[in-house]
């Protein structure tokens, strides 16, 4: 198979965003995942309600096209830091969630600046904010999305509205009121990234999710940054490896292949990951243990010299 280069820019092609929803706890993060997945996500198609493989596809129509966007489903910033922490990066856009009712909380600060860090554009939802959530909480400290975008402005992030670069968008993720807005917003951000990858050649990415199931063995999700993943493919993945015996996308699917950006569970290595890992494809088994272990190798001598420095 072809060797990949990422550099080769006739091979680029446009890839679908990968979102990060971040925001102080209870500000709406796990409700808002939850409506976009149940109403976007057709997990009719495996057969009713399906695991989480950590993420999930949705379609957004833009002028009548319907356009991917994909959506990390670990809430919080924690998993973020994490990813971060291991040098991986897979987010192309934060979504930083606001209660109207609550403001911007220490959270909300450690979420932004996550994704400053991490360069990435920041679109700020700010929820809770239907008519109904408004007059109940129109006496509880005079919170309100107006006072939050004065919040947000003191801070750098200046509404667009205001003449800023910060979108914001108000939503009621309970109600599932405005969430269209939010998602063409984050494909309007997108689209201004011109985001791209080669789905030529073998692939690499980043591992979002991992853990052991009691028959599948050890499971890891992928997320392809480059190159094209297939069932049969040997990959390396942190300290551990195998051949892909199979690829399930986020509605329980068996699949067969894997594009950039699409997230699919793989099942086959031999050892448990961790998210942050990064994976990549080689042409044998026993390249794929070598790798495996030199980094194991390596890893150990970094705990090591940690240890004596
Ligand atoms: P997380 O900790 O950020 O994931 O927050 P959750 O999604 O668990 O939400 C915290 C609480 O706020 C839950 O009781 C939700 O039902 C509630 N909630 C979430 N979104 C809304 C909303 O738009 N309006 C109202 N009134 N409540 C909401």
């Amino acid at each position: 198979r072809e060797i990949l280069d990422e550099n080769d820019l006739d091979k680029l092609k446009d890839r679908p965003p990968v979102i990060t929803i971040m925001g102080h706890v209870d500000h709406g993060k796990t409700t808002l995942l939850d409506y976009i997945r149940k109403s976007k996500v057709a997990a009719s198609e495996a057969g009713g309600i399906t695991q989480g493989i950590g993420a999930y596809k949705v379609q957004v129509p833009i002028d009548g096209k319907p356009l991917p966007c994909v959506f990390l489903d670990t809430p919080g910033h924690e998993a973020f830091g994490a990813m971060r922490a291991r040098g991986a990066s897979v987010t192309d856009i934060a979504v930083i969630v606001v209660a109207a009712d609550d403001g911007i909380r220490p959270q909300t600060n450690e979420a932004i600046a996550h994704a400053k860090a991490a360069a990435v554009p920041i679109i700020v939802a700010i929820n809770k904010a239907c008519q109904l959530d408004m007059s109940a909480l129109i006496d509880k400290d005079g919170a309100n999305p107006e006072r939050v975008m004065q919040e947000l402005s003191s801070i750098g992030l200046m509404p667009e509205d205001w003449g800023g670069d910060v979108p914001i968008v108000q939503i009621s993720a309970l109600k599932g009121e405005n969430i269209d807005d939010l998602l063409e917003t984050i494909m309007l951000v997108a689209e201004l990234q011109e985001l791209k990858a080669n789905p030529d050649g073998s692939a690499k990415g980043t591992v979002i999710e991992a853990g052991l199931d009691k028959s599948k063995g050890p499971f890891a999700t992928f997320m392809v940054q480059n190159g094209t993943l297939r069932r049969g493919d040997i990959v390396v993945c942190g300290e551990a490896f195998g051949k892909v015996r199979a690829l399930f996308d986020d509605a329980g699917k068996r699949v067969e292949v894997a594009t950039p950006s699409i997230p699919v569970q793989v099942i086959g290595l031999n050892n448990v990951s961790i998210a942050g890992d990064d994976f990549e494809v080689v042409h044998s088994l026993d390249a794929a243990r070598e790798k495996a272990e030199s980094r194991a190798e390596s890893l150990r001598n970094e705990r090591i010299s940690a240890k004596a420095g």
